[in-house]
């Protein structure tokens, strides 16, 4: 690959914060004008005569006086806007005017022609006030524009200047990547020798990444920025395939890891780098930011050396469970997990209870599926404090609904297989129903199929110790697992929930049709009641009807409610 010339990130970073605001076709709006304006001037003042305007006679040389000031303004407007560009074409374009001004008033001795040239020299005056007072202004206002792309510390571009540079790059269909690079054990420098030296340190690894990007070393173009700490970012362009960026990445890697001596100590730094290439990864600006930190996190998970990774959809997946570990922590820290009560109904449509799942708020104040944090719960270890939390709320709800209404409901609630086989699982839920005076019949514990097959001895020994407190069991998403007949059998449940899938299907043929009344029946035949869930319409409960469902849980009678509105249905039911 020939080298291509390199940008030089100072000269980007000029051009970034030298951006001019006011647009270059105003500039030439205003050339055309003025172009007009002495045009007409120049016609007017050399054709005696007047023009009648609603009967109004006006003199030719009045008239160029007026488009004589119109050019004025342009001028005016190119030195207010444009600054040193405008003040410089406002002072060729008057000095264009002197030749005119000469033939007109010393050669042709037309006098009349004596206030235009006053006026040019007023003009020009002005300008130059403008010029000069604005000058000041200008200068700071400039370095403001520096300061807002610069890292104060090192003198390198900033993330805002990166982000304003792949704007650049996305808008002009541009082909780049972006790497993200974090300095290992950096802390530790500044912690043991003094913030002084880790600044220094800084300064010297963005010198020589510096130098690097200036010095055309590399076979691509790169932009290099500190972003924060000990964060640098790059931008690699003008590269033919993958391996040219790894090599890029790798020259920026050998340049850091040579040994850096500050007050006659050798420091030995080493660094991770993730990154991610436009357009195959994005071209949307915040996640490509996204993307790189993501695989610059997921590759400094993974230990301390020096290692480079492109992104990949998993790295975000891992990215996004960490992001919903912390926030489920701060939510059960702060109390913040709830829950909302999906209600359950006979075939008559008559209220049998409800199912309470879990709910949590991001902070933006949207909901966060359980769909999403049930699962990372399951991993990190979290669902057990949420199955309990649910499980506490779902028993105050109870007792509170008996207590004012007298009526007989269940409530069913979900609880993971890790819960499940806690030691003391069975001392908390007797604690927690004894605590609020709840009798076990009311409450429905769900666990999915799974748990037959994973763990089949201790949890059937778990559930017939919470069958021998009263308690009914109903098994979730039946169908989706691969659970056996004789498991099933064996397991001393009360209800089986037939997953939402199941139900989907139904419509499509009457195969699957068929496949919903096989599974009622293997139900009924094992002495268990069956609920469909996930039922959206009547159709699918009349169909449901005729197959001899016994319950149904889905959208069509109700969605999950807040437990206030639940009270209501309760209170209002038959
Ligand atoms: P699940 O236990 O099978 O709960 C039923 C899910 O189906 C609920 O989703 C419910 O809102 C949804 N659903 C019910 N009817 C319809 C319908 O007609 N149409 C559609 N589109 N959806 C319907 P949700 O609340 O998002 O819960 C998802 C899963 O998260 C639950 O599935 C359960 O496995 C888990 N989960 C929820 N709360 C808890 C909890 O407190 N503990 C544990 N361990 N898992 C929970
Ligand atoms: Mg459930
Ligand atoms: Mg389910």
């Amino acid at each position: 690959m020939t080298k291509r010339p390199n940008n030089g990130v100072d000269k980007t970073l000029r051009r970034l914060s030298l951006k001019q605001e006011t647009p270059k076709s105003m500039f030439i709006i205003l050339l055309i004008l003025y172009a007009m304006g002495t045009f007409l001037t120049i016609t007017y003042s050399r054709t005696p005569g007047e023009l009648v305007v609603s009967g109004i006679p006006i003199d030719n040389s009045a008239m160029a006086g007026v488009f004589a000031m119109l050019s004025n303004i342009c001028i005016i407007c190119l030195a207010l806007l444009y600054r040193r560009i405008g003040y410089f074409t406002g002072l060729i374009l008057l000095i264009g005017n002197v030749p005119t001004m000469y033939v007109n008033i010393i050669v042709r001795q037309n006098y009349r022609s004596i206030p235009g040239f006053f006026n040019s020299m007023l003009v020009l005056i002005a300008i130059t006030v403008i010029f000069l007072s604005n000058r000041k202004i200008l200068n700071y206002q400039e370095s403001l524009r520096v300061q807002a792309v610069t890292d104060s510390l090192t003198g390198l571009p900033n993330r805002f200047a990166c982000s304003e540079l792949m704007t650049d790059m996305l808008r002009r269909g541009g082909k780049f990547a972006l790497v993200s690079i974090d300095l290992n054990n950096f802390k530790s420098i500044n912690d043991t020798m003094g913030h002084d030296t880790g600044d220094m340190v800084l300064k010297e690894v963005a010198s020589r990444f510096k130098e690097l990007a200036n010095n055309a070393t590399t076979e691509t173009t790169e932009f290099v920025a500190r972003s924060t700490g000990d964060e640098y970012m790059l931008i690699i362009s003008d590269y033919d395939s993958e391996e040219d960026i790894e090599e890029t990445i790798g020259a920026y890697k050998a340049a850091l890891e040579k040994k850096i001596t500050i007050d006659d100590c050798d420091y030995f730094m080493t660094a991770c780098f993730g990154y991610c290439i436009c357009p195959e990864d994005s071209t949307v600006l915040e996640n490509l930011f996204t993307f790189s930190d993501a695989a610059l996190h997921e590759v400094k998970k993974t230990g301390t050396g020096s290692r480079i990774l492109r992104y990949t959809e998993d790295v975000l997946n891992s990215e996004r469970s960490l992001e919903i570990e912390r926030k489920i922590r701060a939510a059960l820290a702060d109390d913040k997990i709830f829950y909302h009560l999906q209600p359950q109904y006979n075939m008559n449509h008559k209220l049998r209870g409800f199912e309470a799942l879990a709910r949590m708020k991001d902070d933006d104040g949207s909901f966060i599926s359980p769909v999403d944090f049930i699962p990372v719960a399951e991993k990190t270890g979290l669902v057990d404090r949420i199955d309990m939390k649910v499980f506490e709320l779902a028993v105050e709800f109870v007792a509170k609904v008996i207590a004012e209404t007298g009526k007989d409901i269940t409530v069913s609630v979900n609880v993971s297989v890790r819960h499940l086989m806690k030691n003391n699982f069975i001392e908390d839920i007797r604690r927690v129903l004894d605590e609020h005076n709840v009798s076990a019949d009311h409450i429905e514990i769900e666990i999915t199929e799974s748990i037959m097959i994973d763990s089949a001895e201790k949890a059937l020994e778990r559930i017939e110790q919470l069958k021998a407190m009263g308690m009914k069991v109903a098994i979730d998403d039946f169908g989706t697992g691969y659970s056996s007949l004789s498991y099933l059998n064996s397991f001393p449940s009360d209800l089986l929930k037939i997953d939402k899938s199941f139900i989907d299907k139904m419509s499509l043929n009457d195969s699957s049709r068929q496949y919903v009344a096989m599974i009622i029946s293997i139900g009924h035949t094992l002495d268990l009641k069956v609920i469909s869930e996930g039922v959206e319409s009547l159709e699918q409960v009349n169909v449901l009807k005729d197959i001899g469902c016994d319950y149904v849980q889905g959208f069509v009678w109700g969605k999950p409610i807040p437990p206030e509105e639940a009270g209501k249905l309760v209170a209002e039911s038959a």
